[in-house]
């Protein structure tokens, strides 16, 4: 893995995300083990964004304790420790990402507005 020595939020992580659509403009820069998670998620919704070829939209991925605790997130979220991301793809519901996300080897969970997709070294899938 290469490691993210930059106070840049506009590095590229990969060819078709910017770190700063990981970050809130509002936070801080998170530590550089929180980094290392956003670079392997990163990469892992780049597969996605190859076999789909459509914008994905970050509506949220790593939380500072303060703003998890202010949306009612799971105290135990891995939006915490930056291996968690929620999206939306214009054109394909949550339903049709299901779909196509059906070898997603860590977590997936189906909400009624977006995808939450985590890097967790094991399979799980729940409906929100
Ligand atoms: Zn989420």
């Amino acid at each position: 893995m290469e490691p993210i020595i930059t106070e840049s939020r506009d590095i590229k992580l990969t060819p078709h995300f910017t770190l700063s659509e990981f970050l809130r403009a509002e936070d801080e820069m998170p530590a550089p083990w929180v980094l290392d998670n956003l670079y392997r998620l990163a990469n892992r919704l780049q597969l996605l964004r190859d076999l789909i070829r459509r914008p994905i939209k970050i509506t949220s991925a790593y939380r500072t304790p303060e703003h998890n605790l202010e949306i009612g997130g799971h105290k135990k979220s891995l939006h915490l420790s930056g291996q968690a991301v929620d999206f939306i793809v214009s054109g394909l519901s949550p339903k049709d990402l299901q779909l196509i996300l059906v070898n997603w080897t860590g977590g997936m969970g189906l909400y009624m507005t977006h995808t939450h997709l985590d890097i967790r070294p094991y399979r799980a899938r729940w409906r929100g």
